[in-house]
């Protein structure tokens, strides 16, 4: 049986793991990451990720101030991976967020949040105004909005995932593509199973299986979360519409309709398959809240996407009208929630078993 050693295991090799190998090997301590890689075919993979895209909206000021520091300093970053690895991840193209029913919440605490953080958004309180800023959308009387210039825009996940542990294998990190079963301690010293049988000891470990967390037994009590599916639709576009909405931002847009809320819209951007999709997501009153991996697997490999591109797309020709869409495809994805809204980042069990799960 194959055993490693390391100071340090991390579980999950998405977003939230390969940046926290590439910090603690920055530490001198020894480092493996471990878990699997994208699959080519979701037929025959076990596990999947939340990452698996092309685009992730970045923006500045978050639902509070935790959320803004994390966001602010996450994008104080990017130039700096960017340079050291040469691999550009980053488009800074803005974000605009908007409230179609109203002045909320986030819109009202905004403006502290940006003072503090010294960040500069444009605020917009009368429709007319966010139409002539924007004109390929289409918002009602009562929308208001705020406009986050670069660093908001942004990320691509899957090249984030590259610079990250390119500079963590250059800090002598050690990487594995193996899931783990089942984690223990005994006298300081953790014991991880693989699922080959692999044991990996180590006196500390760092949890980032994302949507994962309960589904194997990996710490002593489960984080209060829940993992649910999304359906993303994809609008591939023309070469002339590539040119028209080139300039288009980052939209989050918080609607909230009986058959849909919370929509985010990506600009165009290039896929894998060659083709340039606009992307728009959303919560919807069909998703489904998993209890068990099986479920997961189930929504991956065969989960009807296609049922609910209709009512997307409705969604999306009601905010663009003038949109021109050569074909539609859906994807499957998996997302979580913690119960306080909040990422949890600590200790599981007062020693040396940590938390990163998103949120
Ligand atoms: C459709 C969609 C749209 C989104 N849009 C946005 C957005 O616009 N902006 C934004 O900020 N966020 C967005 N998110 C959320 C964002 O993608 C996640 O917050 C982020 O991916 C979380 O990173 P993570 O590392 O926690 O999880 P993941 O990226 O999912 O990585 C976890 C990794 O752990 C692995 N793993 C799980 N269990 C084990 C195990 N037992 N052993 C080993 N490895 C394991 C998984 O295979 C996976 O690779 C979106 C998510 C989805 C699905």
């Amino acid at each position: 049986m194959k055993t490693n050693q390391a100071d340090v295991l991390v579980v999950g090799k998405g977003l939230i793991g390969s940046a926290a190998a590439k910090h603690l090997s920055a530490t001198g301590k020894k480092v493996i990451i471990t878990g699997p890689d994208e699959p080519d075919d979701y037929e025959h993979a076990a596990i999947f990720s939340s990452h698996y895209d092309q685009a992730r909206v970045q923006r500045l000021i978050g639902k509070d101030e935790a959320w803004t520091r994390l966001n602010v300093e996450s994008a104080n970053a990017y130039s700096f991976i960017e340079k050291e690895s040469g691999i550009r991840f980053h488009t800074p193209v803005g974000c605009l967020y908007v409230n179609p029913h109203q002045r909320d919440e986030y819109l009202q605490h905004a403006p502290a949040l940006a003072t503090q953080y010294k960040t500069s958004p444009v605020y917009f309180d009368k429709t007319e105004n966010l139409r002539t800023a924007f004109p390929d959308f289409q918002f009602p009387q009562e929308a208001n909005g705020m406009f986050e210039p670069g660093p908001s825009g942004y990320i691509n996940p899957r090249l984030l995932l590259k610079p990250q542990l390119h500079l963590f294998r250059e800090n002598r990190g050690m990487e594995s593509s193996q899931t783990i079963h089942s984690l223990s301690e005994d006298n300081g010293v953790y014991t991880a199973v693989a699922d080959d049988g692999t044991l990996f000891h180590a006196s500390s470990v760092v949890l980032a299986p994302g949507s994962f967390a309960n589904f194997f037994p990996l710490s002593p009590r489960k984080p209060a979360m829940q993992a649910k599916s999304e359906v993303v639709l994809l609008a591939r576009l023309s070469e002339d519409e590539i040119e028209r909405l080139k300039n288009l931002p980052s939209l989050l847009y918080e609607i909230n309709t009986p058959e849909l809320d919370g929509i985010y819209l990506l600009p165009p951007v290039e896929y894998p398959d060659g083709e340039t999709y606009l992307k728009l997501g959303c919560n919807m009153p069909e998703d489904i809240y998993f209890n068990t991996l099986e479920e997961v697997q189930d929504w991956f490999r065969h989960g009807d996407s296609e049922a609910l591109a209709g009512k997307i797309r409705q969604a999306l020709y009601t905010l663009m009208p003038a949109l021109e869409a050569d074909s539609f495809i859906t994807k499957r994805c998996i997302i979580s929630r913690t119960e306080h809204g909040r990422p949890y980042i600590g200790s599981m069990d007062g020693k040396g078993l940590w938390l990163f799960p998103n949120f």
